[in-house]
């Protein structure tokens, strides 16, 4: 086997929910279809110079602030709290949330040594005493790790008055926001509990 196809293999096996075979596949794929692969370089390379994160809520931008926190018409007294841009986009496609976001980049895990420090919570907080914030809703997932994080924000919150809420999650526990369809996902942001 040549070292520039065990290269390519590697380097596709180990992307989020490619296995070995899958990465096989890509391998010839991108081979075989010149233009596919040229695109795929282009797309890769113009999004790693073009994107960055929003500097109010870190959402991906190609300026200094994203589109839903320069939109007049979206609420700024109320800030939905999620754990990545995915999530942030599957809420988007629902519908039911008029606010503005927050994303953390992640989890506390401390398993995945992943501490407060790690996430975005000082931007949150920071951003919660600078602005009248009528409501956070805290939607990580219904994951340990999830939880776990929307118990440490509330907790540092409790003192703020804000009104806190979580997702009503008619979803199996464990389940991803991001692949949950749009009416469960309604559902949840309506039907949201106060904590
Ligand atoms: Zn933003």
């Amino acid at each position: 086997m040549s070292s520039s196809w065990n290269k390519l293999v590697k380097s596709l096996y180990g992307l989020p929910g490619v296995g070995p075979k899958m990465a096989e596949r890509l391998a010839i794929y991108l081979l075989k279809y010149p233009n596919a692969s040229l695109a795929l370089e282009d797309a890769v390379r113009s999004a790693r110079e073009k994107i960055r994160p929003c500097q109010m809520c870190g959402a991906f931008t190609e300026d200094d602030f994203c589109r839903i926190c320069t939109d007049e018409s979206r609420d700024k007294a109320q800030i939905c709290v999620v754990e990545q841009m995915p999530d942030l986009a599957a809420l988007e496609r629902c519908r039911a949330f008029r606010g503005q976001y927050h994303i953390l980049g992640g989890v506390l895990s401390p398993l995945d040594n992943v501490g407060p420090d790690d996430l975005r919570l000082d931007s949150l907080f920071h951003r919660v005493t600078q602005n009248n914030i009528r409501e956070i809703l805290l939607a990580t997932n219904p994951t340990v790790e999830g939880e776990a994080t929307a118990a440490y924000i509330a907790q540092n919150l409790k003192e703020s008055g804000i009104r806190l809420s979580r997702l009503a999650y008619g979803l199996p526990s464990g389940s991803a926001l991001e692949y949950a369809d749009d009416i469960t996902l309604a559902r949840a942001v309506e039907g949201r509990q106060p904590i």
